[in-house]
């Protein structure tokens, strides 16, 4: 049942169940279901949906599907935020110390599409919807990053949304937990990682330094965070959830912190894409929710003025989550999108706001009120389905659009990183364009 089947999809159905209906997802085409198979994508409060669970009809999805025909070991990682920074993490750790690893879920690949005989462990990114439709989930290692406020426009309410997280813990032989959730369970023999020193010997953790941060695992020190190519601590506490699963994992450290040491982030987090007349840019498109703008804000800031670019689609959100952050270091708010009357209202009566409602004309405006030394950060906090098809295409025209001010300036992005990455596609770099002497992209 899909709104908008799409015909080479409809005729390969075809050749499997040629007696299959296609048609819109009503309360008559699911009568009589056993069970119900949902994409991660359809909200289970559907009229359609909630009804048939009302009646008893067990509703399940791709997550469980895979977790039964899976041979290999599985690690899973949920939060809020930092999930695909995470989970492409241990992928890369994982792989560079053995065979047969496999990276999907909620990044990347299906985790249908992930299932072979020769796999020897899977990584997968699991979404709160996906997890809601998963029960029972076994898995070997386990990591709920960090819980705050979102999708509101899916659940009833932030405690709803946070117990389906947390219950991923359930099945999990070796968990990992954060020592800064607040909530939840302990679950034994759990390992844990925080910003804080590490309170037991195989637990991660790190110590402030007047210049950063010392990553520590119990009291071994293993790199200053100026050797991580991803900025902001919310980048270190990724980095630590990291390392704290391949502890688990039994993986080497020595080759785990190399590959950290190699690794430049994902497309449209926290991507530096050159500076002009002292003006840097970073593209952040992926802070979809407040606390990701929150630490975008704080992490990318680092003493600079930040000229803020955000709104969206706001999923039923408030924003006293970021507040602080922008308290702190944001000059201006440049607004866009569907809620910025919303966000206007709910950032600080005292800062500067400007009603953009495009990204161009956001764009433009920030770098018409830079002055040298200032920051200009997309990082939206919201998600972008009000005016692009998703965050990576709202990143692909921010990164056009700086491009094209940039000119004959752009800096050159942050080299790729060292190591593969898995199986997503390489990040495109900012390149020049012959003959124009405009920055463009490949
Ligand atoms: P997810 O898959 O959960 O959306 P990503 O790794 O794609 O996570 O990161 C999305 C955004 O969330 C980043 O661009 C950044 O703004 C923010 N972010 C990343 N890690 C963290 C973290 N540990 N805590 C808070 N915000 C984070």
């Amino acid at each position: 049942l899909d709104d908008a089947p799409a015909p080479e999809a409809v005729a390969r159905l075809r050749a499997l169940l040629p007696r299959a209906r296609v048609g819109g997802l009503d309360a008559s085409a699911l009568a009589g279901a056993e069970t119900i198979y949902l994409s991660p994508g359809v909200p289970l409060r559907l009229p359609a949906i909630a009804a048939a669970r009302e009646q008893g009809v067990p509703v399940r999805g791709d997550v469980e599907l895979f977790a039964k025909a899976a041979k290999a070991p599985l690690v899973a990682v949920t939060g809020t935020n930092g999930k695909s920074t995470v989970a492409q993490l241990i992928y890369l750790m994982a792989a560079a110390q053995r065979d047969g690893v496999r990276l999907g879920g909620n990044i990347g690949r299906p985790c249908l599409d992930l299932l072979t005989d020769d796999a020897s462990l899977y990584v997968l990114e699991v979404s709160s919807y996906q997890l809601e439709l998963a029960a029972g989930l076994q898995t070997e290692v386990a990591l709920v990053l960090n819980l705050s406020p979102d999708h509101l426009d899916r659940y009833d309410t932030l405690d709803d949304y946070y117990r389906v997280k947390l219950g991923l813990y359930k099945g999990c032989r070796h968990p990992v937990v954060n020592r800064g959730l607040g909530r939840g369970p302990q679950p034994e023999g759990a390992l844990s990682w925080g910003l804080d020193e590490p309170p037991g010997g195989r637990d991660l953790g790190a110590r402030a330094l007047a210049d950063g941060l010392e990553l520590l695992w119990g009291r071994n020190a293993l790199l200053h965070s100026s050797q991580l190519r991803l900025a902001g601590a919310h980048n270190a506490a990724n980095a630590l959830a990291a390392l704290a699963a391949g502890v688990q994992l039994g993986l080497g450290m020595d080759g785990m912190l190399e590959t950290l040491r190699g690794f430049g982030g994902l497309p449209h987090r926290g991507e530096w894409l050159g500076s002009a007349a002292g003006v840097g840019f970073v593209n952040d498109s992926k802070a979809t929710n407040p606390g990701a703008m929150a630490a975008s804000i704080r992490g990318f800031a680092s003493g600079r003025n930040v000229l803020l670019i955000c709104g969206g689609e706001a999923k039923g959100l408030g924003f006293a989550e970021a507040l602080p952050a922008v308290e702190a270091h944001v000059k201006q708010a440049f607004l866009i999108g569907a809620d910025r009357a919303r966000l206007a209202a709910e950032l600080p009566a005292r800062l500067a706001k400007a009603d953009c409602g495009t990204l161009e004309e956001a764009v433009r405006r920030a770098r018409k009120a830079a002055v040298a030394g200032d920051l200009v950060l997309l990082a939206p906090g919201c998600a972008s389905t009000d005016q692009f098809r998703d965050f990576a295409e709202r990143g692909e025209r921010f990164r056009e659009l700086v491009g094209d001010l940039l000119g004959d300036r752009v800096g050159v992005a942050p080299p790729p990183p060292t190591h593969g990455v898995g199986e997503l596609p390489q990040r495109p770099r900012l390149v020049k364009k012959r003959g124009s002497g405009m920055g463009a992209l490949r």
